[in-house]
């Protein structure tokens, strides 16, 4: 039996390659900063229980080492991170500490604790920041545009120092937007999706979001891990790109969720003022702020998984409009009470 150590394991990805893999008859330990942050997505899994829970911040070196010593694991998934953007612009500090440095001490770790285990590292399109809007690969110059993608810069690199200089398996999945019904209520497409669920059953009046125009290359977490896992079964260890090729706005991700609980959304107006109104009623249904824009926004991020696709076998199936409707039905089912299909 495999044993895998997947930190940052009450995340979205954390989850579902938990449950991918107790699928596959893994061993799987979890490890998460204490508290139950994120224990509601092991819940709605139904895997709750059947991950074998550490206590590891990654922060703290000491606490990595006994988790590497105690576990001596196969395989390290690190999803482990201050994750959301926005936030890295307030606390540039933390982010690098966790995002950055955390990876360092999680490597030096491995490479003293569990030399022969693989590792992954949850690395970012964000790394390709303003490089233009042509599609992405593994050769393509990165231009971070946020304390985010500065920290993930790091622990790219690092990752891929320690395969060169080292000789560990390490292996940097160049993971672009994914998301699903477990994503954190932070980020836009879950803030979107809850919101137009509640404003449907009249719980809400509307919703408040930032840049409208930012194009992002948007997957389905669950397809995700799967490529994640791959990664780590080839013989040699090297960096791939997960991504759907395909690009849409915020914009389009917001009609096509509304659309999705039977609501036509208009749009009125210009800038900060611009309004989405919905086209029957003439209700306002969402609102633009300043609150919400990153000081520097990357325009537009598209990937060419074309390497994982040949050497990993991995192609993303759900569509853009499929994953918005999904979202939107995970939150109707919540308020109704009913169970979540994930
Ligand atoms: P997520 O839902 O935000 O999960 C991150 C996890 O890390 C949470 O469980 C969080 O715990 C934990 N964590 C935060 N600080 C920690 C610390 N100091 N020590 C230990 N654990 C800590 O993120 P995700 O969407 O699953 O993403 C997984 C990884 O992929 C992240 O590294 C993210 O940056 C990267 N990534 C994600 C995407 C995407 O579209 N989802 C795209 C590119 C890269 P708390 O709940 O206690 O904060």
């Amino acid at each position: 039996m495999k044993k895998a150590l997947i930190t940052g394991y009450r995340g979205q990805d954390g989850a579902y390659l938990s449950r991918l893999l107790l699928e596959k008859g893994y061993e799987v330990y979890g490890a998460d900063r204490a508290g139950d942050s994120g224990q509601w997505r092991l819940r709605e899994l139904g895997i709750e229980g059947q991950v074998k829970e550490i206590a590891l911040d990654l922060l703290e070196t000491s606490n990595i080492i006994d988790a590497l010593e105690k576990v001596k694991p196969d395989e390290i998934y690190n999803f482990a991170a201050q994750s959301f953007v926005l936030i890295s612009f307030a606390q540039p500090v933390l982010t690098a500490e966790v995002n950055a440095v955390g990876v360092a001490r999680l490597l030096e770790a491995m490479r003293k604790a569990a030399p022969k285990a693989k590792f992954f590292q949850a690395s970012t399109a964000e790394l390709f920041g303003s490089t233009g809007s042509a599609q992405k690969n593994e050769t393509t110059d990165f231009h971070p545009r946020s304390p985010y993608a500065v920290s993930k810069l790091y622990a790219h690199w690092l990752t891929v120092n320690y395969r060169q200089a080292q000789g560990v398996y390490a292996c940097n999945g160049i993971l672009f937007n994914h998301e699903s019904p477990l994503r954190g209520e932070e980020f836009v497409t879950r803030k979107i999706t809850t919101s137009v669920a509640r404003i449907k059953k009249g719980l809400q009046d509307k919703v408040t979001v930032g840049n409208l125009d930012a194009k992002r290359d948007w997957g389905y977490a669950k397809e995700y891990v799967d490529g994640m896992w791959r990664m780590l079964q080839q013989p040699t260890a090297d960096d791939y790109i997960l991504a759907t090729g395909e690009v849409h706005s915020v914009r389009e991700f917001i009609r096509t969720a509304f659309a999705a609980a039977g609501i036509r959304l208009e749009w009125k107006g210009k800038g900060l003022n611009e309004k989405g109104v919905d086209a029957k009623t003439g209700k306002v249904r969402l609102e633009i702020s300043k609150e919400f824009y990153r000081p520097a926004d990357v325009k537009e991020l598209v990937g060419d998984a074309s390497k994982a696709r040949k050497v990993l076998g991995w192609k993303p199936k759900t569509k853009f409009g499929d994953l918005a409707a999904i979202m939107v039905d995970a939150e109707l089912r919540r308020l109704e009470g009913r169970k979540v299909k994930l």
